[in-house]
């Protein structure tokens, strides 16, 4: 009988979050402070941050305990099924062996309550009764106002202007978990009414969105502190629970991964099923082919510049080094709502830079092809940022069906796409076109990324 589910027992779940800055290879370039140019101090990110968080931000330890609070909460959906595809594998005819880690399985649909709940622990700890975010697709907004309904904060939400247009249900999932959300750029904050006055009709964008957050933490005096849904080491270190609970998991059915994928936005959930088996590999001698899948529209690791930039479009937020299409970059407005943003995390673009990741790009259609495929095979309708991840996983197992090598391809499947369908719709009535962006765009965005010395 075939074992397509590989469960964990659940006094099995991780006890701990893998931090990879020890055992990051070569050395990282600090962080630096928006106004001084200068490396970051602990105490330029206390006004948005919690201490807690800040510390992680900053560790190098090489493992951080989960509280006990935190893992209550991770209880109620984890750990996440590891599910063998054998019909997606038969539909192929590719002697490789995939898995997937089925974050969809969270209760916000996707992979970002695994850090949505950790904030909002490190918030309530240190007495904080407010945070306000951004949201692009939906999803990261969704899964703060879950985890801030259940430690008793409040939650603003600034959703970028198209989706919230586009996505009304999204909105009402939202607020049915007790977020506040209002639509951005919004004239509720300096940032928001700058963006407006330079152009009323503004789709906005995840970077707008992002400088209208953190402006209102800022400014609340300690009264409101800020969340962001991926791109930072602490974030990407909660992720890692996903891949803590892949290695246990597919111990039990004696594999190891000769490749490991994810899509890549931010880079979390990638870093949350790569990130523990980098450092496994690196300890046993291993080797593993690690890829990030990015949109063709949005192609910040396969194009972008290597370089010092903003996080948001006013840049507010510290400099980060690394890839980047510039902070006032406006991606297509393609179905993938949670890869459109201008930059990635400086882990993720470090092991890109040093070739210990590698980075693809693919167009929309083969993405919704392969979605497609995943739904009428495994049965999951995948969320279309997940696609980009099972493109490449598709990719891969049909390399391995032309040269007869059974490979083994994990990839994670970060979310399901039960609020995308009007993405589904278009894609099935052949409307979507294929964006490749001109090097005139990039090169004009690029013009924007600041000089910096260090
Ligand atoms: C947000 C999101 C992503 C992209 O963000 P990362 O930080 O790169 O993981 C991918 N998949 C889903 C389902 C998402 O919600």
């Amino acid at each position: 009988m075939r074992q397509y589910n590989i469960e964990l027992e659940p006094h099995r779940l991780p006890d701990h979050w893998y931090n990879i800055a020890p055992d990051m290879p070569g050395s990282m370039d600090p962080p630096l402070h928006p106004g001084t140019m200068q490396p970051l101090n602990p105490d330029d990110l206390a006004a948005i941050f919690p201490m807690g968080l800040i510390q992680q931000e900053m560790s190098t330890e090489p493992q951080i305990a989960i509280p006990g609070e935190v893992m209550d909460i991770y209880r109620l959906y984890r750990p996440t099924p590891l599910r063998r595809a054998y019909r997606l594998e038969e539909a192929l005819e590719t002697p490789a062996h995939i898995y997937y880690k089925n974050e969809s399985v969270a209760p916000s649909g996707s992979h970002k309550i695994n850090t949505a709940i950790a904030q909002a622990y490190y918030n309530k700890a240190e007495g904080i009764s407010s945070m306000s975010t951004e949201t692009g697709a939906g999803q990261w907004g969704t899964a703060l106002s879950i985890a801030c309904q259940m430690f008793g904060i409040a939650c603003q939400v600034y959703m970028v202007r198209v989706s919230y247009d586009q996505k009304p249900y999204r909105r009402a999932l939202i607020q049915t978990y007790g977020g506040n959300i209002m639509p951005s750029p919004s004239d509720t904050t300096d940032s928001g009414r700058a963006f407006l006055k330079d152009d009323p009709n503004t789709t906005g964008s995840l970077g707008m969105a992002i400088s209208e957050a953190v402006e209102v933490a800022a400014k609340s005096e300690g009264a409101t502190k800020y969340g962001l849904g991926s791109v930072l080491n602490h974030v990407l270190l909660h992720q890692t629970v996903i891949g803590e609970e892949a290695l246990l998991q597919m111990a039990k059915v004696d594999e190891y991964p000769d490749v490991v994928i994810g899509c890549c936005g931010g880079g979390s959930n990638l870093a949350g099923i790569a990130f523990p088996y980098y450092g496994d590999a690196k300890r046993n001698g291993r080797s593993i082919e690690f890829i990030a899948v990015e949109p063709t529209s949005c192609p910040t690791l396969t194009r972008g510049h290597y370089a010092y930039d903003f996080g948001d479009t006013a840049k507010i937020t510290p400099l980060l080094k690394q890839y980047t299409l510039g902070h006032n970059f406006m991606p297509p407005g393609i179905h993938a709502g949670g890869l459109r943003y201008h930059g990635v995390a400086s882990q993720v673009a470090h092991l890109v830079r040093e070739k210990a990741f590698k980075a693809v790009a693919v167009p929309q259609n083969p993405v919704f092809e392969a979605c497609v495929l995943f739904a009428r095979t495994e049965g999951i309708v995948p969320a279309p940022e997940t696609g980009h991840a099972i493109r490449a996983a598709v990719d891969e197992a049909l390399k391995c069906r032309d040269s007869g090598e059974a490979k083994t391809i994990l990839f994670n499947l970060s979310g399901h796409g039960h609020f995308d369908m009007s993405a589904y719709e278009a894609y099935l009535s052949g409307k979507l076109t294929d964006i490749e962006l001109d090097d005139a765009v990039l090169d004009a965005a690029e013009a924007m990324i600041p000089q910096v010395s260090v």
